[in-house]
């Protein structure tokens, strides 16, 4: 009866802007609504605009025992959703929904003391705290659905979605999490009901809670959206859809009415701030189409994001670009083994957790270099220095240089695989605006090439490309 009801399932998410106020929640439960009269429909919520920040703030205030900070921060916190609940229900409704409000934060109020009393903050005490943000959220949007006649349900994803214990950065556990998912969304659905869930949290098997890392509101959706085998998946945003570029830097830019999962990754990961990088993960095996649309003018079309390139959709996509980004370079000295050089200081990165962002290297003289985000440089080269002491003390390595002043911009798009002489294409471009470029990396997919420039040009590279590659 289950495959049934849930034939054509909507999962839907709302970012922080699009649950933002009353005014937005509405517009929120609008599309809701619209939706939910002809297929069931699970809505995913981020928590308010700001409040994530906000509830991690206060819990450092804790931290450092500033009574003042914290007793600013919840009259903040408070006052945000009691204003928004004022503009929800009606008056006669008021003294309940305050009250519920009431009962969760006061599960934060009761972590906060905690967090006080020790001085300090347990990742996992941090998790439950700044999921509250999205409880509060789920709880208005329900109730204001409920208030319409509709059987909308807050559902807390610590029941839902299940994952390992990496707190701050966890990843679901899929099996565990379809079989949750079926349990406590599959019967409210089955009644017509439709569950609103928190985005951002869940909890290890043992119940532990967890968050998926900032901005973690679609993977969560899309984690849900693979375990209940959804027919769709809508991302409502801010923004028209996914753009050819950053329209702050080039005025020309577009809409991309369609786009691959590995584009959008490669799009999210090369800094738009598209997606959640770790979104389309759970959907691939799947297959389940995504729509990234702006609830603030939901009657513009969007960007699609499917599985596999469309006919004839051949080309460069999108041009990216990251500005706080570094460039460290390693020199070993002659015959110093820098095959093995570069082996010790990439396993020091990555015990230090820090991303590389580009890596390029000449075989010949064997220094290499890599991109890194400015806030983990330190990170980056304390672990190198480390890694590599008996080097650099000896001179087999000639020290390591960093250069802050560099910017990273990528070009993606599927459909540049065999298209010959588009790189040299983009490389004349840049250089025609006498930009230097520093080092190039290219993917063996061909999917994103990415380009080292100085800071200063960035910007106009940005643009240069757009224009050449006719985006
Ligand atoms: N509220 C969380 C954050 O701000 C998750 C999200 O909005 O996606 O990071
Ligand atoms: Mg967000």
């Amino acid at each position: 009866m289950g495959e049934m009801v849930l034939k054509n399932l909507l999962v839907m998410k709302f970012g922080g802007t699009s649950v933002g106020s009353a005014e937005r929640m509405r517009a929120a439960c609008d599309l809701i609504a619209k939706e939910a009269a002809r297929r069931p429909v699970v809505a995913v919520v981020s928590a308010m605009s700001k409040i994530t920040d906000l509830l991690l703030d206060t819990t450092r205030h804790a931290e450092a025992d500033d009574q003042a900070g914290i007793d600013r921060n919840l009259a903040t916190l408070e006052s945000r959703h009691h204003e928004a609940a004022a503009g929800l229900l009606p008056e006669s409704e008021q003294a309940r929904l305050q009250a519920a409000i009431g009962e969760v934060t006061a599960d934060f109020r009761r972590i906060v003391s905690g967090i006080q009393m020790l001085g300090y903050r347990p990742l996992r005490a941090v998790d439950e705290a700044v999921a509250v943000g999205e409880r509060l959220s789920a709880l208005l949007v329900s109730e204001h659905l409920k208030s319409r006649g509709l059987g909308a349900v807050a559902v807390n994803a610590a029941d839902v979605v299940v994952t390992d214990a990496v707190f701050g950065n966890a990843s679901p556990m899929m099996a565990q999490t379809e079989e949750k998912a079926g349990a406590t969304l599959l019967p409210a659905l089955e009644k017509g009901g439709i569950p609103i869930v928190t985005g951002f949290n869940g909890a290890t098997v043992d119940g532990r809670p967890t968050t998926l890392g900032r901005g973690g509101s679609d993977f969560s959706a899309a984690i849900i959206a693979a375990a209940l085998n959804a027919a769709e998946l809508w991302i409502w945003t801010d923004v028209d859809g996914i753009m050819t570029a950053d329209p702050r830097l080039v005025p020309d830019a577009r809409i991309l009415p369609e786009i691959t999962y590995s584009e959008a990754a490669e799009l999210a990961w090369a800094g738009a701030k598209v997606l959640h990088p770790r979104t389309l993960a759970p959907l691939v095996e799947k297959r389940i189409p995504v729509w990234s649309k702006n609830s603030f003018a939901p009657e513009k079309p969007g960007t699609r994001i499917v599985p596999e390139l469309g006919e004839g959709n051949t080309g460069a996509k999108a041009v990216t670009s990251m500005a706080n980004v570094a460039l460290v370079s390693l020199e070993p000295a002659a015959g110093a083994g820098g095959v093995h050089v570069m082996a010790r200081a990439l396993e020091a990165l990555e015990s230090a957790n820090v991303e590389i962002l580009a890596l390029s290297s000449s075989s010949y003289r064997q220094s290499f270099c890599f991109l890194v985000r400015h806030d983990e440089l330190e990170r980056a080269t304390q672990a190198i220095e480390a890694a590599l002491a008996l080097e650099l003390t000896h001179g087999y390595v000639r020290g390591i240089d960093v250069d802050r002043n560099v910017g990273l911009l990528a070009v993606v798009g599927e459909g540049m695989r065999g298209f010959s002489g588009l790189a040299g294409r983009i490389f004349t471009a840049i250089s025609r605006e006498k930009i230097n470029i520093i080092a190039i990396a290219q993917g063996s997919s061909e999917l994103t090439i990415s380009i080292v420039i100085r800071r200063e040009g960035l910007e106009k590279a940005v643009r240069a490309v757009h224009t050449e590659c006719h985006l």
